[in-house]
């Protein structure tokens, strides 16, 4: 169907070498992110890559992030393998808009259909969620507590994960109907790819709680006997992945946790750990690189916009102070959708967005980074200058009149993130 040919310069599958996910909301990071990826060739680069909810917010349709992608590749000269991840897709509508649009990694994410609840149900309430699971026709003719009580699993570290009752039960409780629903989107995509090459990526990055081993173990072992095969997993790891900072938690802890998935992913895909919110998590990327290997993948988005307002507010300083004036607005209503610790009275303390240190209150402070982030629908969309100018257009020609700088403070922010993630 597709034409997919060698000379054509769009996005393909990327398969389980290590990759790094370049999200890009206004569509002129490009140029930089395609200056990061030359610098650092140990990384296969997704230079599309956008949630649905992104997409939403930033009025945008799944054919612009991949015509901004292929243009800056065009323009960049890239010659090498790209991708375009379709990213948090949760309906079969999600599924077949961005295929026809071209993408060719799609990201799926259940998290409607976890149960949350499962880990704190009685025995006999777990019992009953999963016969009425059965009764759904989750497992199909089988049963999971024949398929899985008492079974061991040795993973190739020598670790052994044993499915007791008890723990089998809440797994499946919890995540039974997720990996179903995942399994219904592999069909709608497998129809709708018809002989084009694709993968899958399965994210339950925004549960309620870190992911245990077991229930990753089960999510893989009933993906697989479903014939879904995966190109990564992105897990709820320990600890706190807040937008646009640093990683907050233990670092030995995360290290032992995320040890723990990756022998999981060897051993029964390979398929490689995908790192959502990955964006700015200096302190953990070492031990990110070390740990995973190749088998990696990193996501990131927020940070590129964070980067171009970082020109808006050097080349532009009023109207940087505008948006920053409405983002404090804005902040109380949208933060609401967004795991952050920032509160108000931390942006209370942020001084006037004029003075002389607005870059390093706003861009280099946790409350100055995440007050930006959270608000980026908002002020993309909505958000006016005083003369009635929308805010996202006054930002775009900021941008395409700087576009040197922009794409010099991309491919040192991002050129940061490649090399720390190697540094391990
Ligand atoms: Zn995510």
């Amino acid at each position: 169907m597709g034409r997919m040919n060698m000379n054509d310069s769009g996005p393909v599958v990327l398969g389980l070498q290590r990759s790094f996910g370049f999200g890009d909301r206004l569509g002129l990071a490009g140029p930089g992110h395609v200056a990061v990826a030359r610098a650092n060739p140990g990384f296969a680069p997704v230079f599309a890559q956008q949630s649905i909810r992104e997409l939403a917010r930033t009025d945008r349709e799944p054919e612009d992030v991949l015509h901004a992608a292929r243009t800056a590749v065009e323009a960049g000269g890239w010659d090498r393998p790209w991708g375009a991840d379709a990213d948090h897709l949760k309906t079969p509508e999600d599924v077949r808009r961005t295929v026809a649009a071209g993408f060719t990694f799609f990201t799926f994410d259940p998290s409607e259909h976890v149960d949350n609840t499962a880990d704190r149900m009685s025995e006999s309430g777990l019992s009953a969620a999963v016969a009425k699971q059965a009764d759904d026709g989750v497992y199909g003719e089988e049963s999971v507590v024949d398929l899985y009580r008492e079974q061991s699993y040795e993973l190739d570290d020598r670790s052994v994960i044993r499915f007791d009752e008890e723990s089998l039960l809440r797994a499946a409780v919890k995540y039974g109907r997720a990996v179903h629903h995942c399994a219904q989107l592999s069909h709608v995509l497998g129809d709708a790819c018809s002989g084009r090459l694709y993968e899958i990526e399965v994210s339950v990055d925004e549960t309620d709680t870190p992911t245990s081993p077991l229930e990753h173990l089960f999510f893989a072992l009933e993906l697989r006997r479903r014939g879904v095969v995966i190109a990564s997993l992105a897990p709820r790891f320990v600890g706190d992945f807040e937008k646009g900072i640093d990683y907050k938690g233990d670092h030995a802890d995360f290290e032992r946790h995320l040890a723990e998935h990756i022998a999981i992913a060897r051993t029964h895909g390979p398929y490689k750990i995908s790192v959502h919110s990955g964006s700015d998590k200096f302190g953990i990327y070492p031990i990110i690189g070390r740990v995973c290997g190749d088998l990696l993948h990193v996501k990131t988005a927020g940070t590129s916009y964070l980067e171009a307002l970082r020109v808006v507010l050097r080349v532009n300083p009023p109207l940087f102070a505008e948006i920053a004036r409405y983002c404090v607005d804005r902040f109380e209503t949208d933060r609401a959708s967004y795991h952050i610790s920032t509160s108000p009275e931390d942006i209370a303390r942020l001084p006037a967005p004029a003075d002389r240190g607005a870059e390093a209150a706003y861009l280099g402070s946790d409350a100055g980074r995440q007050l930006l982030h959270v608000t980026f629908g908002s002020v993309l969309t909505r958000g006016n200058t005083a003369q009635g100018r929308p805010f996202k257009e006054a930002i775009l020609e900021a941008l395409e009149s700087h576009a040197d700088l922009h794409k010099d403070v991309l491919t040192q922010h991002l050129g940061r993130h490649l090399e720390q993630l190697q540094a391990g």
